[in-house]
């Protein structure tokens, strides 16, 4: 069977992306299953950029160990909140100081925020999926959810900054969102979604 290598040492993202292709007849890996340990430097400019690049290092490390029936897939995703132009953006997962610390990462977010009303208070998640195949061919695909920050964390479901988004459809946050509503709708869900008709294709 073909294994698609997922190009991320994020546990959580990791485990919301193996739930999305559950369905597919096909093995899904992490790194950390593969015994794979490499940090990929992510000194793009955009999302896509470093995406493509962590997908890239993953794919060029499988194919100089003679691996062969693989694909590789990579997520790179944040929040863009409009009222700070964009930003985290690129640097969500380092946005305090210290990668992926995401309880340091809302506390700046919400500072940044102070006094800022809830009508500027709007913003998007990003998800930026790269894929590499053993063919040397490579596809890309964006998904995006838009809703707006809150004034304090509601639930403990997801990671990052999803207790802090909340989403007018479901009346809630990420945080307080299970798994199945999130992955239907959130940026990753839509991404991945897209993707699948080309993974379909692949296998
Ligand atoms: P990456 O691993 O460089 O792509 O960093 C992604 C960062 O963006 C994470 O550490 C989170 O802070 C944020 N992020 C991405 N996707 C989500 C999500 O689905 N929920 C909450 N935060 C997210």
């Amino acid at each position: 069977m073909k294994k698609l290598i997922l190009a991320s040492n994020n546990k959580k993202k990791v485990k919301e992306i193996k739930e999305i292709l559950k369905d597919l007849p096909i093995e899904v890996r992490s790194l950390q299953d593969e015994n794979i340990d490499i940090e990929v430097v992510e000194d793009g400019n955009t999302f896509e950029e470093n995406a493509k690049k962590k997908a890239k290092e993953i794919y060029e490390f499988l194919l100089e160990k003679g691996e062969n029936n693989f694909i590789v897939l990579s997520d790179d995703s944040g929040i863009a909140v409009d009222y700070l132009n964009g930003e985290p953006g690129i640097h969500s997962a380092r946005y305090a100081g210290s990668h992926g610390d995401d309880a340091k990462n809302n506390e700046k977010l919400l500072m940044k925020l102070k006094g800022v009303k809830k009508e500027d208070r709007t913003a998007k998640f990003v998800c930026q999926l790269a894929l590499f195949t053993d063919a040397g061919k490579y596809y890309k695909v964006t998904g995006e959810v838009k809703g707006y920050i809150i004034e304090e964390l509601h639930g403990e479901g997801g990671f990052g900054y999803d207790p802090l988004f909340f989403y007018p459809p479901l009346n809630k946050t990420f945080g307080e969102a299970d798994s199945e509503e999130k992955n239907k709708i959130s940026h990753r869900g839509v991404a991945l979604k897209e993707l699948k008709n080309i993974i379909i294709k692949l296998i």
